[in-house]
């Protein structure tokens, strides 16, 4: 039977592929009494053999396709597997107990994670969260019971989950996960941007996608009205089938603009960069005509492994990201970690509300040395390219100065080192906290520019969690008190005669564009699969009619109301 879902549309696109639901199962285990204890050994190791082709097969598929790194992990668990030290105790609990397999793994892969969790020391650490991983492992197959892995997918599939983790959906491979979506999440959640990058058309805060939807059963992702379609009629898909050609038109149409300027009719430009969070989403920013990358992520680099990037491999990729953009600007963000996006190994308590928490820029005032490797990467590869520094959540003036006092601390130790640094570099803010938007007048006067991260400046104004569902009704990039809040920036900014961009995902809105243009924002900084779109309604309107446009909605009253006007204003400006 033919069902539909609504949702949010959080990545544009048309998607038709088989289920593959990605849901951690429950791994239940009992204590049961056996009477031939060698059965339990072999069904053990068994198990263990089973898990190690496996291993082996993703460690292999790892190292091709993100390398020697990632691999890594898969290597430690491999050792894990084979370590004498774990199975010689639960083979002699088998024999001694008469107890299952399941159980005696269980109890004693347990008992060895405790005392390494309590062990002062990183790297035992690590080597619990390891034993954790291989011991779920086993027991799957003892168990019988499948456990999904994304990256070991090898046909054209749409995942449901309830929801990914920024480092599960890093693990897609858009070759084979046609789409996605999930029971929670909202647009401006991370799996969500990253869909965009990737590309990959996505619906999330579908709530029943889990419930509803079995694997194998045929899925419609609408990544444009935000509905999936489970088990669709003949009918559905052949409409279905129009629409996915008349984007691809209508991508097709504003390909043509890749090498354009961004120009508005009456001749204005503006510049429209993009949003990465690894050196290899260069190529979708080239091929989208990304004028220069407003944002760079990189707390992705510190994601999905096992300990801190290293100085060497952190300015390696700065390198690579300054030189691929060729001179044009690249707008790096210092570490933003916490919120969503979690690095379990530096072992961080668990807090109650983490966007408000222990996050981005306080953390890195508070642990130097990691701040300080990240800035002598950054400044060392600062003489490849046009490099701008950014530091994110900012807060107070004095943490800006604090972080500002940071870098240049590190440029003179590089100096004296004999380095080579670039003196030509701009330092900037995020604006996503309201009460550095309310004194932007202040910051103005000391930063070179502002980018305003909407993502985080609507959930902090709105005290709308952006990653919630049930409260996205309140997440309203066009309310007036956002708008007001966005116009004192930029205009707090021209006075001191800085500039003023946005990488929030409002950026690259169709309603929002309108007014940002009106209200003179100078940079546009948007997942590279906007851009091309962006540029094209930018040239069909003209900046004086924006600005009238924005005068009248600042004074509107609800988040509606602006919309309302915006959709008509451009109807008729486009004619
Ligand atoms: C933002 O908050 O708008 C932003 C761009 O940063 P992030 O989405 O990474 O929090
Ligand atoms: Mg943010």
């Amino acid at each position: 039977m033919s069902t539909l879902l609504t949702g949010i549309a959080a990545s544009a696109g048309i998607a038709m592929a088989k289920a593959y639901r990605f849901i951690e199962p429950e791994l239940t285990v009992e204590k049961i009494k056996v009477d031939q204890p060698e059965t339990e050994v072999a069904r053990l190791d068994g198990a263990v053999e089973k898990s190690q082709s496996e291993l082996e097969a993703i460690r292999e598929k790892a190292h091709k396709e993100l390398g020697q790194e990632k691999a890594a992990i898969f290597d430690a668990h491999l050792l894990v597997l084979q370590d004498p030290e774990l199975l010689g105790p639960i083979k002699d609990r088998i024999q001694s107990e008469n107890v299952n397999a399941e159980f005696a793994l269980k109890e004693t892969a347990d008992m060895f994670i405790t005392m390494f969790e309590q062990m002062d020391n990183e790297y035992m650490k690590e080597r619990a969260a390891d034993i954790r991983d291989v011991t779920k492992r086993i027991l799957s197959h003892l168990l019988g019971i499948h456990i999904p892995n994304p990256s070991l997918i090898a046909e054209e599939v749409i995942i449901i989950a309830e929801d990914l983790t920024p480092s599960d959906t890093a693990q897609l491979n858009p070759e084979f996960v046609k789409g996605f979506t999930t029971d929670v999440g909202g647009r401006t959640s991370h799996s969500a941007i990253m869909a965009r990058s990737m590309e990959i058309p996505a619906v999330v805060g579908t709530k029943e996608a889990v419930a509803s939807i079995q694997n194998g059963d045929f899925i419609i992702v609408d990544g444009l009205n935000g509905e999936v379609h489970i088990n669709p009629t003949p009918e559905v898909v052949k409409q279905y089938e129009f629409k996915h050609s008349a984007y691809e038109a209508q991508k097709a149409e504003w390909a043509k603009l890749v090498s354009q300027p961004t120009l508005t009719k009456d001749g204005q430009r503006v510049e429209l960069a993009a949003n990465i969070g690894t050196p290899k989403d260069l190529k979708g920013v080239l091929d989208n005509g990304g004028e220069g990358i407003g944002l760079y992520r990189t707390e992705f680099l510190y994601m999905g492994r096992n300990e801190l990037p290293s100085e060497e491999e952190q300015f390696e990729a700065y390198k690579a990201v300054l030189e691929g953009m060729k001179g044009k600007p690249v707008v790096v963000r210092t570490l933003d970690i916490g919120g969503d996006k979690e690095l379990p190994y530096l072992d961080l308590p668990k807090e109650m509300n983490p966007f408000l928490g222990y996050r981005a820029i306080r953390l890195c005032l508070d642990e130097q040395s990691i701040f300080r490797t990240q800035l002598r990467s950054l400044l060392r590869a600062s003489v490849y390219g046009n490099l701008k520094i950014m530091f994110p959540m900012i807060a107070t003036l004095t943490e800006f100065r604090e972080a500002k006092k940071m870098l240049e601390e590190v440029r003179q130790e590089l100096t004296a080192e004999g380095v080579s640094v670039s003196n030509n570099i701009e330092l900037g803010i995020m604006v996503e906290i309201p009460s550095t938007a309310v004194m932007a007048d202040v910051f103005a006067k000391e930063v070179d520019f502002f980018s305003i991260g909407t993502n985080d400046l609507i959930q902090y104004t709105m005290a709308a969690d952006r990653m919630n569902e049930r409260v996205s009704y309140l997440y309203q990039p066009y309310n007036p008190a956002i708008l007001r809040l966005v116009k004192m920036v930029v205009d707090a900014a021209h006075k001191e005669g800085k500039w003023a961009g946005m990488c929030g995902e409002m950026a690259g809105d169709e309603i929002a564009i309108p007014i940002l243009l009106g209200l003179g924002l100078d940079e546009f900084s948007m997942s590279a699969s906007s851009i091309l779109k962006s540029r094209s309604l930018i040239s069909k309107l003209t900046k004086q009619e924006m600005e009238s446009l924005a005068k009248e909605v600042l004074l509107m009253e609800t988040n509606e109301d602006v919309k309302q006007t915006v959709a008509n204003a451009v109807e008729k400006n486009k004619k």
